[in-house]
């Protein structure tokens, strides 16, 4: 049996059972899992999860779940030394947690593992989504797994690679004729009218406890201890709140001691309300009408930006935005120096990272990771410019010459 006790109202604290429900009666905030930590630190040691499975229910104790997971193989993707990248930026010792290798090559398949299987716990047939992309192709290929079905909604400027991503794996696939913050207010009507399993509304809170398993897996594949600094994208920003979560929970179960690292937050420009507020110094977010390449974060009015935000403020951490050039450069340096090809997100990520360490925010010998949340291929209209190749004749002489040019 697993150890969440109730949802707990993140504001008022108010108490509710483990049902699909995702905000308080009384004051309309958001609900997070609570747990009896007493009774988890009794049953865990890192040599128990140590004999887990190589993919992310190896955390299977410290997720919300009862029943055999719904899982395709997430998790347990590789923390990667960058060096190259590392000389690059100024940083003596910068890893980058590469979740592009997950089933649908975005972190996304780890909340959707946890929401799937409550989803199936609760009895739900149906399962459904709105989506900027890579969480619909999650949905679609969890509900696959589970047998279930699945309907996925998304905005009508969702990348061709996104769409074909998703309708492989044969959902109700709609797109909506408008933003993507649109498209979650059509998806919070629907989920009155519909039994299903919204998986980011009435099953968020169980959805937002899978990416614990970011924090969790970057602390255990550094050998137990966490990083000084911790570079993530946000768009809602629930999953940059939940791997804080993670470290906090470690640190509360005694596997590591106390935890002091500085969060920091990336958003692209075109869509940056959670670091508007930041550099504003306020918590409230007003939300913006997005205008970014960075599709799968561009969101306007980010449900968890007040909680992503007291992350940034509480771990002394920071917020940085970049433009769609900055980037397309941070996607190219990325792959350059490292061999990884992020999608836009990715690019954020980097060229964030390289503003944070060139305003001297982050120290050269601070060990700091990375986070890359989605792959490639999926946006790849966006670097259409970068394929310059030569054209020869199948012969050594039309080879030479254009090496000669070219030398
Ligand atoms: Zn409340």
């Amino acid at each position: 049996m697993g150890y969440a006790k109730t949802l707990r109202c993140q504001k008022c604290g108010r108490e509710y059972p483990l049902e699909p429900l995702n905000l308080c009666d009384f004051c309309l905030s958001p609900l997070e899992v609570s747990y009896d930590y007493k009774a988890m630190a009794r049953g865990l040691s890192k040599e128990k999860l140590a004999e887990g499975p190589r993919n992310m229910w190896r955390y299977r104790d410290m997720l919300p779940v009862e029943s055999e997971p719904v899982d395709i193989g997430t998790g347990f993707t590789p923390l990667v030394k960058a060096d190259n990248l590392g000389r690059e930026l100024g940083l003596d010792q910068l890893y980058i947690k590469n979740d592009c290798l997950n089933p649908t090559y975005s972190f996304k398949d780890r909340p959707v593992s946890v929401a799937v299987t409550k989803a199936r716990e609760f009895g739900f047939d149906a399962i459904a989504c709105a989506s900027t992309g890579n969480l619909a192709a999650s949905v679609a290929a969890h509900a696959a797994k589970a047998n279930m079905k699945a309907y996925v909604f998304v905005p009508s400027v969702t990348e061709p690679g996104k769409l074909v991503g998703a309708a492989i794996y044969n959902p109700v696939l709609v797109i909506v004729d408008g933003s993507y913050d649109d498209v979650n207010r059509l998806c919070a009507r629907l989920a009155q009218r519909y039994n299903w399993g919204f998986i980011n509304i009435n099953l968020r809170p169980y959805y937002a406890e899978g990416s614990k398993t970011l924090g969790y897996e970057v602390v255990e594949q550094l050998g137990w201890r966490t990083p000084d600094c911790m570079v993530h994208p946000a768009a809602s920003g629930l999953s940059f709140t939940r791997i804080w979560k993670g470290l906090d929970e470690l640190s509360m179960l005694g596997l590591i001691e106390s935890v002091n690292t500085h969060m920091y937050v990336t958003q692209a420009a075109g869509s940056s309300p959670i670091i508007n507020a930041f550099q504003a110094g306020t918590l409230h977010i007003h939300p913006v009408k997005p205008d970014t390449i960075a599709k799968s974060i561009a969101i306007g009015n980010p449900a968890d930006g007040y909680y992503a935000l007291r992350v940034a403020r509480q771990s002394g951490g920071g917020a940085c935005a970049v433009t769609d050039e900055e980037l397309i450069a941070g996607m190219k340096l990325l792959a350059q120096t490292e061999g990884i090809f992020a999608e836009a997100v990715g690019g954020v990520v980097i060229a964030g990272l390289k503003k944070l360490v060139a305003s001297g925010t982050i120290k050269r010998d601070e060990l700091t990771v990375a986070f890359i949340t989605g792959a490639g291929p999926r946006t790849q209209e966006i670097l259409s410019d970068i394929v310059q190749p030569f054209t020869i004749q199948p012969s050594l002489e039309s080879f030479e010459e254009v090496l000669g040019a070219r030398v």
